[in-house]
């Protein structure tokens, strides 16, 4: 009996552990791919990841082909093309890499029902994680809500069962041919490409290029990941969530280095999977604040402000740089996330919540686990969040992690003429410095929409409770 492997997030064809497990099986393996158009649909025409994901398939198609098979691609809903498609290939078994979203859960569940109705079975593998949420716990049996010691445990395991990449097993003379390709156009499936700044290099080849640049940049990582003018983090995010590359590669090297880069890289990995089983266990974090005290917090954060802040015009300038970044090119460095996101909710005091979702619009590597947790952490709401009391006030930060100001010259021309003293705050600047540096404040670029000191005043009553 053959076997179909599902692709979905995992859209490479080495160490991946469905492809594995079904090659393992004797038999003939077809391979298949659902553009689902329940998540689709909504989705802007040129929306930067289904153009990822399409430029990863066609790469995917090429390296069966070669080896005899193909990718085959349908359109719908997969609860019914899956089990639809096993029918009609007379497959015994699917397999697919396990998913830990809420809606992904659900559609798998109902997707091995179908399957077994009709007596054939849903396999599901582990390939996002090294571990699942369910395999590190407390000694008690109950989930991590607080970092240090998740990681602890984390490690602990990782020690005891090194992980290594799954081998890759030979497909030539296993895989079934399909002569005609099924992979609908871009246009068929109604997307235009992206703009040019938001197009990244996709595949598995693109994963591996970026990964051998930033290998060499792993010893001084812990130096370099909060500075967003340098080239100083991996940029591998996107790849992780499309699965271009397999996160047992990542943890095997840096497991395997020793020094304190690579160490505190695996750590970034480990937030990874601490998010991810977070929202296994608590899904209900999705749309609800993680700590029941803020479930009911009222944002007074106004409409105009929330425009201010996605539009990148708060007249915080590092602030406005990031989000022009986010705009742009779809990524946000980590430090600046923490920053705009602690921006809006505790300067503009608005709901976290729309800037996850402006976020999750935004991001080629949107991640909910990761998102919702970078969110609530950042809104204090979270578990093992920012204390609420501490604030990142926008002015120091700038100054610290963006000294010459060379990254808000990146995104903002309009500063360009400032020196690295005053361009963290043009507003302190005198009139002549700023008429020196060509920079008309309120017209070039605004003052700012809100005074940070007392907004922090106004977050900390907010958040209920006296300064500190
Ligand atoms: C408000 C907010 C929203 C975020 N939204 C997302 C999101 O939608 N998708 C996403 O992948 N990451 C998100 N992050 C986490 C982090 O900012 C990105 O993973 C990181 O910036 C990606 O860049 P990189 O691949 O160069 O990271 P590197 O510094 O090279 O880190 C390597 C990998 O570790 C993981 N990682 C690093 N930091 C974190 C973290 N804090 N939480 C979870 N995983 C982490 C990512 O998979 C990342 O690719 C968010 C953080 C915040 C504060």
């Amino acid at each position: 009996m053959s076997q179909l492997v599902w692709f979905r997030r995992d859209l490479r064809l080495h160490d991946h552990a469905a492809l594995y497990h079904a090659l393992a099986h004797p038999g003939p393996v077809h391979t298949v791919f659902v553009f689902d158009t329940g998540l689709l649909q909504g989705l802007p025409v040129d929306d930067a990841r289904v153009s990822f994901i399409w430029h990863s398939l066609q790469q995917l198609d090429t390296a069966l082909r070669q080896q005899g098979g193909a990718l085959l691609c349908c359109t719908g809903d997969p609860v019914q093309e899956i089990p639809r498609l096993a029918t009609q290939l007379g497959v015994s078994s699917v397999h697919a890499a396990e998913d830990y979203e809420p809606a992904a859960r659900q559609r798998d569940e109902a997707v091995a029902r179908a399957l077994q109705a009709d007596g054939r079975s849903l396999h599901l593998h582990k390939d996002q994680v090294v571990f699942a949420g369910r395999e590190v716990l407390t000694q008690a049996g109950r989930p991590y809500t607080v970092f240090t010691p998740y990681y602890r445990a984390w490690r602990a395991r990782l020690h005891a069962e090194p992980v290594s990449p799954w081998p890759t097993l030979p497909l030539t003379g296993r895989l079934l041919p399909h002569p005609a390709p099924t992979l609908p156009s871009l246009a068929k499936l109604g997307f235009v490409p992206p703009p040019a700044e938001r197009q990244l290099p996709a595949g598995e080849a693109a994963a591996q290029a970026v990964w051998q640049r930033f290998q060499p940049q792993l010893p001084p990582y812990q130096q370099q990941r909060d500075f967003p003018a340098l080239e100083g983090v991996s940029r591998l995010s996107v790849h992780l969530r499309f699965g271009t590359v397999s996160i047992r590669q990542l943890v095997h090297v840096a497991a395997h280095q020793d020094d304190e880069g690579a160490a505190c890289w695996l750590k970034e990995l480990a937030w990874r999977e601490f998010y991810q089983q977070l929202l296994y266990h608590f899904p209900r974090v999705v749309g609800e604040a993680f700590k029941p005290e803020y479930r009911t917090l009222a944002f007074p954060g106004s409409a105009e402000h929330f425009a201010a802040w996605c539009e990148g015009r708060t007249g915080y300038p590092l602030v406005d740089a990031a989000m022009r970044q986010l705009n742009q090119t779809g990524y946000m460095h980590n430090r600046l996330r923490m920053l705009v996101a602690s921006f809006l909710v505790k300067d503009l005091l608005i709901d976290w919540r729309e800037g996850e979702q402006y976020f999750a619009k935004q991001l080629l590597d949107f991640d909910l686990a990761a998102n919702n947790g970078g969110w609530q952490w950042a809104a204090s709401t979270g578990c093992d969040a920012q204390p609420w009391f501490r604030i990142f006030n926008p002015v120091t930060q700038s100054e610290r992690f963006d000294p010459q100001g060379h990254f808000i010259r990146r995104y903002l021309p309009e500063l360009t003429g400032l020196d690295a003293a005053s361009i963290h705050a043009p507003w302190q600047a005198s009139p002549l410095l700023l008429q020196a540096a060509g920079v008309r404040l309120g017209q070039d670029y605004p003052l700012p929409i809100v005074d940070h000191a007392r907004q922090r005043e106004a977050a900390l009553a907010l958040f209920g409770r006296e300064p500190g």
